[in-house]
């Protein structure tokens, strides 16, 4: 088949809660000479950024210079936006304000640079994204099978820390293929009442919820700019200073370093001869930092939080009811969920179609109705294994550009599918 043209119109003007960059995409569908706006559903993956985004990078832009070292005005001015956008953050999360706030490059990045500062067991669920999985098998990790309910989830986990001491317990906080959010108060006290430290995987979470490291008792905590409506390349790890400072630099360079000193020294760790290297996020940081990066996240944190997130919220849950009540009204169409005693989602979906591969669903929605989805196993195999679908499934995403027509053009997509013998 022909691959669908995409073009860019005039600006269609701000999405239903929020002006995002990108929103005007039309879509000219190949063959029958239509053309129509592209709906992205795809916000699981990657966000478009938002437009208050866009303007900030666009400013910070043309003035930037080496941050942290030069005595310069740019240099200045750069290191200035670089430790301001730490500031931000770390308001966005609300962490502790002896929390180390560190610049990654993604929650995966952020999640094996924790990894490598954990001294001792965790233990994480199957159901998470391999980002929240792999890093941890690595080390050894005790994987705990999750239970048909929540609730018996939550006691597995809990009776897995008291078995035998962990040092942390790794979470998502919510699933990247269902949406089902958990409880992050109680897991946290599973956690601390077993002397085990937690984890909260916020890539699902940022871009929906309000995040409170100091109320959820949440020691660490990682996420990604590009699915908060900032773009690629920059992420964030938080949490607890005194591990990471026992850490090894995550990577040995120039900016984590005090003193560097040639053959005659001994070093103050013992791993290094001769290099004293940085507390703090310095020593994580090593080499030049994404400076736009961090100013598009903290860009991004101050959009959504103007906007507010009991705005957000009401948005958000009207879409997913919608959608949830179309999907179950769908003779063919099978939504997927985790537990069943969960109610709590965010805007993200999972389903099959019988008689068609994700695939083929996938391309139909793009090809016929200009509708953008993700398909297969969505870096979460064994949940998919779990579900029983080994074979993958058709997921949606929205978020703060999708309006209610959204949904029903993705709905009516479905219910022509589903009439048509495959
Ligand atoms: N954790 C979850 C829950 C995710 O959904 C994703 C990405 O989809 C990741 C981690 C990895 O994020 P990144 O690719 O930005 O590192």
């Amino acid at each position: 088949f022909e691959p669908v043209r995409v073009r860019r119109t005039a600006p269609a003007g701000p999405g239903p809660i929020a002006d995002l960059v990108g929103a005007d995409i039309t879509t000219a569908l190949d063959g029958s000479g239509r053309s129509v706006r592209y709906v992205n559903l795809d916000y699981a993956a990657s966000a478009p950024a938002l437009s208050a985004v866009a303007a900030e990078i666009a400013e910070a832009l043309p003035q930037y210079a080496s941050v942290h070292r030069g005595a310069g005005y740019l240099s200045q001015l750069t290191t200035d936006r670089y430790e301001k956008a730490r500031v931000s953050v770390r308001r966005f999360i609300r962490a502790r304000a002896d929390d180390h706030v560190i610049f990654t490059r993604n929650t995966t990045d952020a999640i094996n640079l924790l990894a490598g500062a954990t001294p001792g067991d965790t233990v994480v669920l199957d159901i998470e994204h391999h980002a929240n999985l792999l890093p941890w098998k690595r080390s050894g990790a005790r994987v705990v099978a999750c239970r048909p309910t929540l609730a018996e989830t939550i006691t597995a986990l809990s009776e897995e820390l008291q078995r035998s001491p962990a040092a942390l317990l790794a979470v998502t906080g919510a699933s990247n293929v269902t949406g089902e959010v958990l409880p992050l108060t109680t897991l946290a006290d599973i956690a601390h009442s077993a002397g085990a430290r937690i984890l909260v995987d916020a890539a699902q979470l940022a871009p929906h919820r309000a995040l409170n490291m100091v109320s959820h008792g949440i020691d660490y905590l990682v996420f990604s700019g590009h699915k908060l409506y900032a773009p690629f390349g920059c992420g964030v790890l938080a949490g607890r200073g005194d591990w990471l400072d026992a850490a090894a630099p995550y990577l040995a360079g120039g900016g984590a370093t005090l003193d560097v000193r040639g053959s005659d020294a001994a070093s103050d760790d013992g791993s290094d001869t001769g290099v004293q290297w940085a507390t703090g996020p310095a020593r994580h940081e090593a080499g030049t930092p994404n400076v736009l990066g961090a100013v598009a996240i903290a860009a991004a944190c101050e959009a959504v939080t103007e906007l507010g997130h009991e705005r957000i919220g009401l948005h958000e849950h009207a879409l997913r009811c919608r959608l949830d009540a179309g999907l179950d009204s769908i003779s063919g169409v099978e939504p997927l969920s985790i537990w069943s005693d969960t109610s709590d989602r965010v805007g993200i979906a999972a389903f099959t179609v019988t008689g068609r591969t994700p695939r083929a669903v996938a391309e139909f929605l793009n090809d016929s109705h200009g509708i953008g989805v993700r398909d297969g196993r969505f870096c979460a195999h064994p949940l998919l294994n779990h579900l029983g679908h080994p074979e993958g499934a058709v997921r949606v995403s929205f978020g703060l550009g999708t309006g209610a027509d959204d949904i029903d053009r993705l709905l009516y997509a479905l219910r022509e599918l589903t009439a048509t013998a495959s």
